[in-house]
């Protein structure tokens, strides 16, 4: 166990805990203590497990005030991931996982050139750094440093919407991290997005959430699937995804690596609750191939490749009105 996850987890499993498998949380909640912020850890506590959230993870505005306000209401889950947002001045960042009461370093700028003293301070200690929503369109919310030394990018910050101004430009941050793992790939490592609400007011909660396929409901086990993009994000908790690469007799799932030997890859994605929606897969190519869904939401895609024409290959699926429903991180495909 890392330092905070016994901090957390001091009296046994988490209730909740299933081992390895896929949990529900939403990386990015503000309570009363951020400005704007208008619900109690009480509240939000109950609104997680109302929603059927598994974890949340507490990012406070420059502050770890509320770090300690959560055991009492969590006693019933979620589990509580301690985190902080850092509103730097160009760009805000969440560090995750972070030790009870530790606060991160937020008065600076690009041109100080010190983020990276901070990423290396939140990494000592078994903390994760993630861009939060990069194209944010007011003063300081979008984020100027390079994506260097960040563990992920927050592509989904809140409801994915174009015709409201003061909402994070999704659209914008979904396609800079779509060029990512073409070119990370050949440096042998891609940097995973993940989708969180930045809840600061009732109903926000979840809107939507990272599914992560972590083994314990522990926040080490939680930080190390994230850290392997073993995960989707979801536009709301009645949203299901699933994606998987088999070449031969191997299978691989979302953040997995799958060594071909040059056989045929066959791409299997299923998809729950987006009514006549659209599901497309994504290669390095871009949008390699594109199917409607039926009326009931439900439906089953197979589409074939190779690691030829495929470095890697992610999963979107758009609800009817062209939002995004559900958003994967890519299986990596290898020769
Ligand atoms: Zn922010
Ligand atoms: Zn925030």
């Amino acid at each position: 166990m890392t330092s905070a996850e016994e901090s957390l987890a001091p009296h046994g499993p988490a209730p909740g805990d299933r081992g390895r498998a896929w949990y529900r949380g939403d990386c990015h909640v503000h309570s009363t203590a951020s400005s704007g912020g208008e619900l109690s850890p009480r509240q939000l506590a109950a609104d997680a497990r109302a929603a059927g959230l598994d974890f949340l993870a507490v990012t406070e505005h420059n502050t770890a005030g509320t770090h300690g306000a959560w055991a009492a209401h969590t006693a019933e889950g979620p589990l509580v991931v301690l985190g902080q947002e850092a509103t730097t001045r160009t760009g805000h960042w969440l560090a995750l996982g972070i030790p009870p009461g530790h606060v991160v370093d937020w008065e600076y700028g690009v041109r100080d050139g010190v983020i990276g003293r901070h990423l290396d301070e939140v990494h000592r200690a078994g903390g994760l750094c993630v861009a939060a929503h990069p194209h944010a369109p007011y003063p300081s919310g979008t984020f100027m440093y390079p994506f260097e030394g960040f563990d992920l990018v927050e592509v989904w910050n809140g409801p994915w919407r174009s015709d409201v101004p003061w909402q994070a430009d999704n659209e914008a941050a979904l396609a800079e991290w779509g060029r990512g793992p073409a070119a990370d790939l050949r440096r042998g490592r891609w940097r995973p997005a993940i989708g969180s609400s930045d809840t600061h007011l009732p109903g926000q909660l979840a809107l939507p959430h990272t599914v992560v396929l972590a083994d314990g409901l522990r926040t080490g086990a939680l930080l190390a699937a994230l850290r392997a993009g073993r995960s989707w994000i979801a536009g709301s908790t009645g949203t299901g995804l699933s994606l998987t690469a088999a070449a031969g007799h191997r299978t691989a799932g979302i953040g997995d690596r799958l060594a071909t030997g040059g056989a045929t890859v066959t791409v299997r994605a299923e998809v729950r609750g987006v009514p006549s929606g659209v599901l497309s897969l994504h290669t390095e190519r871009g949008r390699a191939h594109t199917v409607p869904l039926p009326g009931s939401g439900t439906g089953t895609v197979e589409w074939e490749t190779g690691a030829a024409d495929a470095g890697f290959v992610r999963a979107e699926v758009r609800a009817s009105d062209g939002g995004m429903a559900a958003l994967s991180n890519p299986i990596v495909l290898s020769a």
